[in-house]
């Protein structure tokens, strides 16, 4: 009884120990945990080869380990998505002939006996291990709190039946194979790992509770069955336990003996349900149902990353199919052409488009943008990160977008009026402050929205100043407007800076971009004491390794309309700033900047989307999976913008004016709540910060969806 009980005290406190160290590599990152488990793996193969040199056989001790972390090895690097499952076919081979050399040099009298005590140290240990991370990655993406989170449920299981089978075991559960096991003691155990899987479903959301549920049966029941298969193998040779490495009834192969059966058990399950749910025509549509539907043709196709994303996400949630359809279609879409008088007397007819995506939550709202490339599925997807950005930070508006495909930087400022009251006459019905509120994006300002104000208003026979947002000042527009995004960066870098012991006074930063966005992040991260290191447009990238003077690169860029000239910094390729050594990279100039392409060369640590889209759906395997570098999403990160025009439109709706003060604390409390949700978000599911904004903005959507009841 003694002995029972310290043994429980060795097996509670063996766990109580491995639980923080394994806590701490999970949130490392994935390599740090598969590092961890690699020790194990080795102390575990070599304590079970150990079990049978006491027997006098002569496993190959060395060469069977070896092979074992090889496995091991290439199922995580493959999960990982560094190698192809060709590799294993060249192992397999390799081996072999290893295992005849090394049998042939021994002079072995018993070579099969050897061999086969060797093949099932890696049949018995590292296959089911190299397994557990095929399992974690049977979600289509790999996630190692799978990997983790099985072990506790075996480790509750094993826990309570050790405890409840020594303090109140009476009935034996198979006599002749295992004496110690009891009924009671099983019974104990599937409370606990029940219990366990119970608490798992509520953190971890990749599955649901019945899956969860499901994965515990199974390791009581196969775990308890390769529990006894273990004794009865012992029995059947006469073996002793051998305690060598760690102390207890086998050491440290004990914690792992009903890996044989669980675990493969656990992965059919988890290829069954997915297969069930494929079948199935529920309203839980499968993974595979929102796939297809968004299948890559064009991976630089802002639309498909946007939609890519959404699928992830709605997979993620087990969103309601229905709801699915109607979230990733825009509930309108507008082409106009817009014929303008140019300076010379001709007649230019410009392509205009309005897209809203949503207005769940209130009025759609979203910028115009004036570029050569502005097209029908850019500002689609534009649309619905602005109706997912407003729904993730708490503001109640839907999204939209808007632009106009012109170049604004070869046009007189009559012909961009011109051009401007022409758009805005083409939606004299389709804006409207309780209906759709456009504000400035790319190539468009304060003026450009006070040419809209007047126009609409001309139209209607009013004064709407809560018709647009980002106006001027003195037509109503907000204090704080023209920096808001760039401090909205500012506040969502910091934040992430804090989660990764990054401190600003000793961080460098690398900035793409240098216009509204990325100049005013630029300058408000300076004054926060990091150094800007790198800033860019169009002509280049200006590198200075003691930072640069962001106030005089904003006069330079100001009086030349570019930063080609710029005093103290030495010149590179434009795209060079995305590659630089620096600690946090804010691409804030276009979409689909970082690709599969290039994703490899970046060394930041972390990525703050100031521009929409920067990074293509494509590139965030290898950024966040295979690089492990945090992103803060744009849907997240420039926020900031669309948090000062709700202001605005509240300001301008009321007749009230806010202090400056007031609207950059209230904007900046916004972002930093929206990051936390965020980040507690991605813990939970264990997943990207993308993917957590996605599925934070996505169920708020549907929840409005649900109540307002449109189906
Ligand atoms: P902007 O027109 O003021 O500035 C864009 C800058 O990027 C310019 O300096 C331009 O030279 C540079 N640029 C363009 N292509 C580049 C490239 N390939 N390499 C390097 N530099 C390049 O535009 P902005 O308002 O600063 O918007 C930038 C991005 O931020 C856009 O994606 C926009 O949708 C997004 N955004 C803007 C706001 C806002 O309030 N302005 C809000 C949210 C998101």
């Amino acid at each position: 009884m003694l002995a029972s009980h310290s043994n429980l005290t060795r097996r509670i406190l063996s766990a109580l120990v491995a639980i923080p160290i394994m806590l701490g590599a999970i949130y490392w990152n994935a390599w740090s945990y598969f590092l961890l488990f690699l020790l194990i793996l080795v102390l575990t193969m070599l304590e079970f080869y150990q079990l049978f040199k006491l027997q006098g056989a002569s496993p190959l001790k060395f060469w069977g380990t070896l092979t074992g972390v090889l496995v091991y090895t290439f199922m995580f690097i493959y999960v990982q998505g560094l190698v192809t499952a060709q590799i294993f076919y060249v192992l397999i081979p390799v081996v072999a002939l290893i295992y005849l050399v090394q049998l042939y040099k021994k002079h072995d009298p018993t070579p099969f006996t050897s061999i086969a005590y060797t093949v099932l140290g890696i049949i018995y240990i590292s296959i089911p291990f190299a397994l557990l991370h095929l399992l974690a990655f049977t979600q289509g993406f790999y996630d190692y709190k799978i990997v983790l989170s099985i072990l506790y449920i075996l480790w509750a299981n094993d826990i309570g039946a050790y405890g409840v089978g020594s303090t109140l075991g009476k009935h034996q559960l198979f006599k002749r194979i295992s004496p110690k096991k009891s009924w009671e003691g099983s019974i104990g155990g599937a409370i606990l790992a029940l219990l366990v899987s119970y608490i798992l479903a509520r953190y971890y959301k990749f599955w649901c509770l019945w899956q969860w549920l499901g994965t515990a049966i199974i390791t009581v029941t196969a775990g308890t069955y390769g529990d006894l298969i273990e004794s009865l193998l012992k029995r059947s040779m006469n073996m002793k336990d051998t305690s060598s490495i760690i102390p207890g009834h086998g050491g440290f192969l004990d914690r792992f003996d009903s890996f044989l059966l669980a675990i493969p058990l656990i992965l059919a399950f988890s290829k069954a349900e997915q297969g069930l749910a494929l079948s199935k025509n529920s309203k839980q549509p499968s993974p595979m149902a929102y796939m297809t539907a968004t299948s890559m043709q064009d991976p630089n196709n802002p639309l498909e990353s946007m939609m890519a994303r959404l699928a992830e996400a709605a997979q993620l949630l087990k969103l309601d199919e229905r709801i699915y359809h109607v979230l990733k279609e825009p509930a309108k879409e507008i082409t106009v052409s817009l014929p303008v008088v140019m300076d010379d007397g001709t007649i230019r007819v410009f392509k205009g488009y309005r897209v809203i995506h949503s207005n769940l939550l209130g009025p759609s709202k979203g910028g115009i943008r004036y570029n050569p490339l502005v097209n029908l599925d850019e500002v689609k997807a534009l649309a619905a990160w602005m109706a997912w950005k407003c729904a993730l930070v708490g503001i109640p508006f839907g999204g939209a977008k808007g632009g106009i495909q012109c170049n604004p930087k070869e046009m007189s400022v009559g012909e961009l009026e011109r051009l401007t009251r022409a758009y805005t006459r083409a939606m004299l019905n389709v804006f409207g402050p309780d209906k759709d509120i456009p504000a400035p994006d790319m190539g468009t300002g304060p003026r450009e929205m006070a040419w809209l104000m007047d126009e609409y208003g001309k139209g209607h026979q009013i004064i709407a100043p809560a018709v647009v947002t980002g106006k001027p000042l003195v037509i109503g527009g907000s204090q704080g407007r023209v920096e808001a995004t760039g401090r909205g960066i500012m506040v969502a870098t910091l934040a992430a800076m804090k989660k990764l012991h990054l401190k600003p006074q000793q961080a460098t930063i690398a900035i793409q971009g240098f216009g509204n966005v990325g100049a005013y992040a630029a300058l408000l991260l300076q004054e926060q004491g990091a150094k800007v290191v790198a800033i860019s447009d169009l002509s280049g990238t200006y590198y200075a390794e003691k930072g640069i003077d962001i106030r005089q690169a904003m006069q330079h860029k100001a009086q030349h309309k570019k930063l080609a000239g710029l005093a103290g910094v030495k010149k590179l390729s434009h795209e060079a700033v995305l590659t630089l050594p620096v600690d946090v990279l804010i691409p804030a100039a276009m979409e689909n900047v970082i690709t599969k392409a290039n994703a490899h060369q970046i060394q930041a640590k972390l990525i703050v989307e100031g521009a929409n889209g920067p990074i293509a759906a494509t590139a965030d395997a290898i950024i966040h999976k295979k690089k492990g570098i945090m992103v803060v999403p744009d849907i997240l990160a420039n926020a900031g913008g669309v948090v000062v025009s709700y202001f605005e439109w509240v300001q301008n709706r009321s007749g009230d004016s806010w202090p400056q003060e007031r609207i950059e604390m209230q904007a900046a409390s916004t972002i930093q709540e929206a990051f936390e949700r965020v980040y507690k978000v991605s813990k939970q599911y264990g997943v990207s910060m993308r993917t957590a904004a996605y599925i934070t903005a996505i169920e708020k959507v549907t929840q409005a969806y649900q109540y307002r009841g449109s189906f």
